[in-house]
């Protein structure tokens, strides 16, 4: 089955799309987490960083590689229709309700 074959649905209200009729718009969500470097404090730089350093790798062995890659960044594609894109886009941190 090709991507043309599978069903699209609009992700808020869930009308079907038909595909090469200019109906919705792909969005591509792409979150990053806080790029900025993290800040260090006297008090930071007073701990013993060797046992930091031991003890934030076995906190970190408890995940899967796709778990710690969820922390930092999440992609996401949804489809919406053309109406719920003209909404949409006006205040995307808005939910579907106002919320
Ligand atoms: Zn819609």
């Amino acid at each position: 089955m090709t991507d043309a074959d599978t069903p699209l649905f609009c992700a808020r209200c869930v009308k079907r799309l038909a595909a090469g009729r200019g109906d919705y718009f792909v969005v591509v969500i792409d979150a990053v987490a806080d790029p900025t470097p993290p800040e260090f404090t006297e008090a930071d730089l007073q701990h013993d960083v060797r046992r930091e350093i031991a003890r934030l790798l076995a906190q970190l062995e408890r995940y899967s590689e796709q778990e710690l890659m969820d922390q930092v960044h999440r992609r996401t594609v949804i489809h919406l229709c053309n109406r719920c894109f003209a909404t949409w886009i006006e205040n995307p941190a808005q939910g579907p309700r106002g919320e």
